[in-house]
């Protein structure tokens, strides 16, 4: 559960029994802190990480939140900026968010962020950045229909602390840190801009993060 290792760090263990782990979260001294926001689980689940642990801190009052959203047809930057305001109302502070910075035809068809474009944002941001992008589970945990498409690597632009864990760790974050009410407000479908296809590799992905954890995904809200 939730508890501090010393005044700047918060150690969590998530995942269900088989796939349990610990997670260590720190955010170093800075003065500004930014996200890469989709309107998905997993930066909802990285944005309250960043929350929970500058609030643990007493940081959040003086530390200034920027989220970064890219254009992509199937709604982020509306989703993205319902999600900001639940935060926002929830953990009382303001993100000021950089909205609908344009993406690439290319990364759009692949459902993904243009990487020049990630690069070019994070060399104009000075603080911490980060980014919840995570690859496809070892086969012989999980295997889909579909696939991720393309591969997140490392890099020393932003952070990726979700890089090596799976979806029901991403999912669990969430619970974890009692932030699973923005779970409705959430939309991981890569096909569709409303509503879900259930066979594209975002909705399998989301659907066994939940079935993994003998959870019931709520249905979303929407737009
Ligand atoms: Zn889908």
């Amino acid at each position: 559960m939730l508890y501090l290792i010393n005044n700047h760090s918060m150690k969590i263990t998530i995942g269900p029994k088989h796939l349990e782990r610990e997670f260590t979260f720190t955010i170093p001294k800075t003065d500004n802190v930014g996200i890469f926001m989709s309107g998905g689980l997993d930066s909802s689940a990285m944005l309250s990480l960043i929350l929970k642990e500058l609030t643990e801190t007493d940081r959040l009052k003086t530390v200034s939140l920027t989220a970064f959203t890219l254009e992509k047809p199937t709604g982020e930057p509306m989703y993205a900026t319902r999600i900001l305001k639940k935060f926002e109302d929830y953990f009382q502070v303001n993100i000021l968010h950089v909205n609908n910075i344009p993406n690439t035809a290319e990364a759009i068809r692949q459902g993904r962020m243009a990487s020049n474009v990630i690069v070019e944002t994070c060399k104009q941001f000075n603080g911490q950045i980060y980014l919840s992008g995570n690859n496809m589970p070892p086969s012989n945990i999980k295997t889909f229909n579909g696939n991720l498409g393309f591969e997140y690597k490392p890099t020393l632009l932003y952070h990726q602390p979700f890089l090596d864990l799976l979806k029901p760790h991403m999912t669990d974050i969430l619970y974890k840190l009692g932030t699973d009410f923005i779970i409705p407000y959430t939309h991981s479908c890569s096909r569709q801009l409303v509503g879900k296809c259930n066979s594209c590799y975002s909705c399998e992905e989301r659907s066994w993060g939940f079935d993994e954890l003998g959870l019931k995904d709520p249905e979303t809200i929407d737009l």
